[in-house]
């Protein structure tokens, strides 16, 4: 894309080079964060599913902390997936003993809340908000939303209630993994409000 925003994901661990295929695909220029550095480059973050207390603690390391939690202040668009969702919650149930979100999402979610051993699973999500039909998603040890603030709203569902996607302005957080299934639309997403923004 001429003239398009740098947009990155951050690379501290998880399925880093998923995301950076999908959004390459996309035609972004896309830039892997593991220093303030790389950081200041780009207009939009994508926090790639993983291990939450595992990214927490190499963040803090990389001295990344810090500078994201201000660049969402600042209102940078950031799409986390599963691990990432639990970075953007401003609250997290059952994380480890001293793990720390970013936050910016005025939500609950609870890590692991579809059972620590669990097979994964995939379900098919109505999502009014996107075009083009249902959502093919799939659940790896992912978090669900325990509750949504007033500043955050509900995207999607399981057939039983619990939230799975939840949106607050440039910010979207998925419990599922949509670079798994091929689903481009939550990406679309994401790189329309990073160029929207400019
Ligand atoms: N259970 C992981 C965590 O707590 C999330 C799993 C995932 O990202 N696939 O961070």
């Amino acid at each position: 894309m001429a003239g398009s925003p740098k947009v990155g994901v951050l690379a501290l661990q998880g399925d880093v080079r998923e995301h950076a295929a999908l959004l390459a695909g996309l035609g972004a220029d896309v830039v892997l964060v593991r220093r303030p550095e790389e950081l200041a480059e780009v207009a939009g973050l994508v926090i790639p599913g993983g291990e939450s207390s595992v990214i927490d603690k190499l963040s803090r390391t990389f001295g990344l902390q810090h500078p994201i939690r201000a660049a969402i202040a600042e209102g940078m668009p950031v799409l986390g997936t599963c691990a990432g969702l639990i970075m953007l919650a401003d609250r997290v149930v059952d994380a480890i003993e001293g793990q720390e979100s970013f936050g910016g999402l005025d939500v609950v979610v609870r890590r692991n809340a579809f059972g620590r051993q669990a097979e994964s699973f995939e379900a098919e999500l109505e999502m009014p908000e996107l075009e083009g039909g249902p959502v093919r998603a799939a659940f790896i040890r992912g978090p669900v939303v325990e509750s949504v603030g007033p500043a955050a709203s509900v995207l999607a569902a399981l057939g039983d209630g619990r939230v799975v996607a939840v949106e607050q302005a440039g910010l979207l957080g998925l419990s599922f993994h949509p670079e798994i299934t091929g689903e481009t639309r939550f990406h679309e997403r994401f790189l329309s409000a990073v160029s929207q923004r400019r």
